[in-house]
């Protein structure tokens, strides 16, 4: 039987976008940003990041889902040499504003546009992100009736607590009437096969599957996105 798809949620790093050079170039501008102003940082590796998470984690439970919490904590213990106090704080606060904006700076796939804007016209449209990327700061982003990110669901894909936020938002909605598009094999699309919800994982980078459940339909191409879902659902 043919589900009835009428709500159609997506994720947005990597899914509509390549997350990865914004991200890097967002660090390495507001570093050299803060570096200007205060001299060399002592920045830390991969694995000073995950100590110090995990030791702000403890301090305070919801920088866990709170990222941008998490970036300005980060940036305020790696200038503790920097006083007096308010001036660290202003620093931080500049700093953070100036990597949001340059988080900002991206480059949609090819075809996300379009598609978006065709699906508009048949289905509702959401966003469910654990990342601090706003929607509606783009164009595309009037093609969204909600979007959900990680700081309003108080909680991470791949917990639930995106997708019942999302059936929240709409009249007459079940997990059975919604198709979720994303990119993370875990966070996406385990997470909403595990509530019943169809999924469809973009796989750009050809990456082989690795769970214990049966694989989604993929696509490669944000071209082929329109025609797979006339495919499943429209027929
Ligand atoms: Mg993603």
């Amino acid at each position: 039987m043919i589900k009835q798809i009428k709500m159609i949620t997506f994720d947005l790093d990597d899914t509509l976008w390549d997350n990865h050079p914004t991200i890097m170039k967002a660090e390495v501008d507001t570093r050299e940003w803060i570096e200007n102003k205060v001299g060399e940082v002592e920045w830390g590796d991969f694995n000073d990041f995950i100590n110090l998470r995990a030791d702000l984690i403890r301090e305070d439970k919801t920088i866990e889902w709170d990222i941008s919490k998490l970036r300005k904590e980060i940036f305020r213990k790696k200038l503790s040499h920097v006083t007096p106090e308010n001036l660290r704080d202003e620093i931080v606060d500049k700093a953070f504003d100036i990597f949001i904006e340059k988080r900002h700076e991206i480059k949609l796939f090819d075809g996300v546009k379009e598609s978006i804007k065709n699906l508009s016209e048949k289905y509702i449209l959401g966003v469910l992100t654990n990342g601090n990327a706003d929607v509606y700061k783009f164009d595309i982003g009037k093609y969204f009736k909600f979007s959900i990110s990680s700081l309003e669901a108080k909680d991470s894909k791949p917990n639930r607590a995106h997708f019942d936020m999302a059936i929240s938002q709409v009249n007459n909605i079940s997990f059975g009437n919604i198709l979720h598009i994303g990119d993370h094999q875990i966070n996406d699309i385990f997470c909403a096969y595990n509530l019943g919800i169809d999924t469809l994982w973009f796989n750009n980078n050809n990456v082989s599957w690795a769970q214990d459940f049966k694989k989604p339909d993929e696509f490669s191409s944000w071209h082929d996105l329109e025609q797979i879902i006339r495919n499943k659902y429209e027929r």
